[in-house]
């Protein structure tokens, strides 16, 4: 199934725009409940007023909520922004850390997000669970776990550490694209014949692809035949 997602996501990458690892997390943080698109017209300028840590550490907070705003939750966002900046330029000379350790005991940062800034700003494998991983490993019957640590070492079991943070941005492209948590694609999509959710969704095969998403949806049908 893993090699099959390769096949249908072979650019299958991080959704958020970012320049260096504090941005990605910046990035991050943003991005609870909300989605990566907003977040990517959101940090343009947020990162043209606070080009690094120091500059969050100083920030007014008003003036720093008016620029997060959109992402919804800001209050909470902006407490936890300006604790990143105060926590990484005093503890860490403005440089993000790059160990799991370190990472989750930072303002902001769970071990969701810490996987996140490993996989995609340091290169050390990581398994992102978010909402789309956790429904669809589920759904395949990679394991029972509801937990996201449980899933996140149920998954790692299976697969080879090299190939975690590849596997996170595809499954979480397959969860966008064709598994909805509603109605999946189940008739135009490249996993049906080893899925045991196979039928959850629509199996005709033109009313699942229609229900198909995003810029690949004609190399996705293509590969199922269509
Ligand atoms: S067959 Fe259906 S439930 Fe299984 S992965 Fe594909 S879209 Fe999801």
């Amino acid at each position: 199934m893993n090699r099959a997602l390769a096949t249908a996501f072979p650019a299958a990458h991080c959704e958020l725009d970012f320049r260096n690892a504090f941005e990605l997390a910046v990035a991050t943080i943003l991005s609870a409940q909300c989605t990566d698109v907003r977040v990517n017209q959101t940090t343009p300028a947020l990162f043209a007023r606070y080009p690094d840590a120091k500059a969050f550490a100083e920030a007014d907070r008003a003036e720093l909520e008016e620029y997060i705003r959109p992402t919804g939750f800001f209050r909470n966002k902006a407490n936890s922004l300006i604790g990143l900046g105060q926590a990484v330029t005093d503890d860490y000379d403005g440089e993000l850390p790059a160990t799991m350790d370190a990472l989750v005991k930072l303002p902001g940062i769970g071990r969701k997000t810490a996987n996140v800034i490993l996989g995609n700003a340091f290169g050390v494998p990581g398994i992102t669970v978010d909402t789309h991983f956790g429904r669809l490993v589920r759904r395949w019957g990679w394991t029972t776990e509801e937990d996201p640590v449980k899933v996140e070492h149920a998954v790692g079991a299976l697969i080879e550490r090299k190939e975690w943070t590849d596997l996170s941005h595809r499954v979480i492209f397959h969860g966008r694209r064709v598994c909805h948590a509603r109605k999946p694609a189940c008739g135009a999509c490249i996993l049906a014949a080893d899925c045991p959710s196979y039928g959850l969704g629509p199996t005709d095969p033109a009313a699942a692809a229609a229900l198909i998403k995003g810029p690949e949806a004609e190399h996705l049908l293509e590969l199922v035949g269509r």
